[in-house]
């Protein structure tokens, strides 16, 4: 569906792609295009499926964003959002609260690894990593050490669009043209075991990053750090799976150092990793702060947050500074709806779609595996049911294929063809689709995909651009 029908009244109908021309700015536009871009317009969802503006059904492969966990078009919780929004649709978290947040934080609680079960709701996945940015310099402020306040990240990462939460990213173009706080950030590299130098094993590559993580906390000195922020699978960066152990090691320097472990979970909690949470459950690791967004409400309402350590807020308590406020708080923290959206997905993914998930990762694994045999696929990775097809100029050299190649969106747009939404990433292409999704539709998945890159592989030859 390009237009809606006219009104009888004989109204003109109603174009979305000229009206976003003209009136509409799309998230990360270039300059060339920004205020003056359509894009693909997507009808309907149901189930594992959306529709395209033609009416044609794709399966959705990137969920939306890593986020429609339990799938489009669930009664249950369009029930709820009706629901509770003739409840209560709104009331101020700054002076009030409301059932649904209470609920919903202690059931969070309950899942989160250790003494980690004080909830702060946000927005979204940005919010959630900048409260706990400001989080931690209100910690060491009211701990009397204000210069604790460095934070490290790596390369590779995407945390969010805020200011403090967008310093911290790594991906490639994501601050060429966009400031940053950068006396206040650290960028560590990039654990990446497909880019590792050639003929190091996984094991060194580890031990050197390990020791790099070392080296950085020696040099900057812990006095001075008061965070490292880290998403366990890197999502946006091209899922990338470090090395076993590795988090532990980096969780175990940052214990031992005193600086707050944020794992970002926004991708992964939720059922992306088969678990609520999978920082301990899939890693080992026992974060100081989990943040989350996404797979929380499976995207049916903007919602996000970070739940902490008791410690700390034991030990803000402790530190005599009473008067001292964290000033910090949005409109919709603690949203009723949001709130009450997320408990009734919490049912549902509890009711049978985690174990699903666990159940079917390994097929989606190995069946995505087996686009390796073609020449243009350098690796494919991941891990539940997230994955990243990389693709390559050539596997010795594993170089990745560069922009103007437009690797991903060819294939995005050859798997569009053939019914299957895409979410390209320079030469990569994520997949990440609903937890529902089965055996019969990653056949379909892979065997699509498998077509895409084959027609991008002839396209490119013919091109010679490869
Ligand atoms: N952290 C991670 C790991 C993310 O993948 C994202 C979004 N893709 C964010 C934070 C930011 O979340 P949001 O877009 O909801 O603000």
């Amino acid at each position: 569906r390009a237009s809606s029908s006219p009104a009888s009244s004989g109204e003109a109908a109603f174009e979305p792609t000229r009206a976003a021309r003209r009136h509409l700015v799309q998230p990360w536009p270039v300059a060339g295009e920004i205020g003056d871009e359509a894009r693909g317009l997507i009808g309907e969802g149901d189930g594992v499926h959306v529709s395209d503006g033609e009416g044609n059904w794709l399966i959705d492969g990137p969920a939306g964003m890593w986020c429609v966990n339990v799938g489009h078009r669930r009664r249950e919780l369009a029930e709820v959002l009706h629901d509770q929004a003739m409840a209560l649709s709104y009331n101020s978290p700054w002076y009030t609260m409301n059932e649904p947040s209470a609920r919903l934080a202690e059931r969070i609680a309950a899942h989160a690894p250790g003494d980690l079960d004080h909830v702060f709701f946000t927005t979204g996945g940005s919010t959630a990593v900048e409260s706990a940015l400001r989080f931690m310099q209100f910690y060491n402020n009211v701990r009397g050490r204000p210069e604790k306040k460095v934070i490290l990240s790596r390369g590779g990462a995407y945390h969010g669009s805020t200011f403090l939460s967008a310093s911290l990213n790594g991906r490639p173009r994501d601050r060429d043209w966009m400031d940053g706080v950068d006396d206040l950030v650290v960028k560590l590299s990039c654990p990446d075991p497909f880019r590792r130098p050639a003929g190091m094993s996984v094991e060194s590559f580890s031990d050197k990053l390990v020791a790099e993580f070392a080296e950085t906390v020696e040099r900057i000195a812990a006095e001075r750090i008061g965070a490292f922020v880290g998403e366990p699978i890197m999502a946006s960066g091209g899922v990338i799976v470090p090395p076993p152990d590795y988090l532990k090691r980096i969780a175990a320097i940052c214990r031992d150092n005193d600086i707050l472990f944020v794992s970002d979970e926004v991708v992964t909690a939720f059922g992306r990793l088969g678990e609520v949470f999978a920082s301990q459950s899939v890693f080992g690791i026992e974060p100081d702060i989990i943040t989350f967004a996404k797979g929380v409400t499976s995207g049916y309402f903007p919602l996000g947050g970070m739940v902490v350590s008791a410690r700390l807020f034991d030990e803000i308590r402790r530190s005599n500074r009473s008067e001292a406020m964290y000033a910090h708080g949005l409109t919709y923290s603690s949203h009723p709806v949001g709130c009450a959206v997320a408990l009734k997905n919490l049912d549902l993914l509890e009711g049978g779609i985690l174990e699903h998930a666990r159940e079917i990762a390994p097929y989606f694994q190995d069946r995505l595996k087996s686009l390796e045999e073609l020449p243009l696929v350098g690796e494919v990775r991941g891990a539940g049911l997230m994955a990243c097809v990389e693709c390559v100029a050539d596997r010795e050299s594993r170089n990745p294929l560069t922009l103007d190649k437009e690797v991903g969106k060819r294939i995005d747009a050859h798997c569009h063809e053939l019914g299957l939404l895409v979410r390209p990433l320079i030469h990569m292409c994520v997949m990440s689709p609903p937890l529902i999704i089965t055996r019969e539709q990653i056949d379909r998945m892979v065997a699509i995909l498998h077509e895409g890159i084959s027609r991008t592989m002839d396209d490119l030859r013919q091109e010679g651009l490869w």
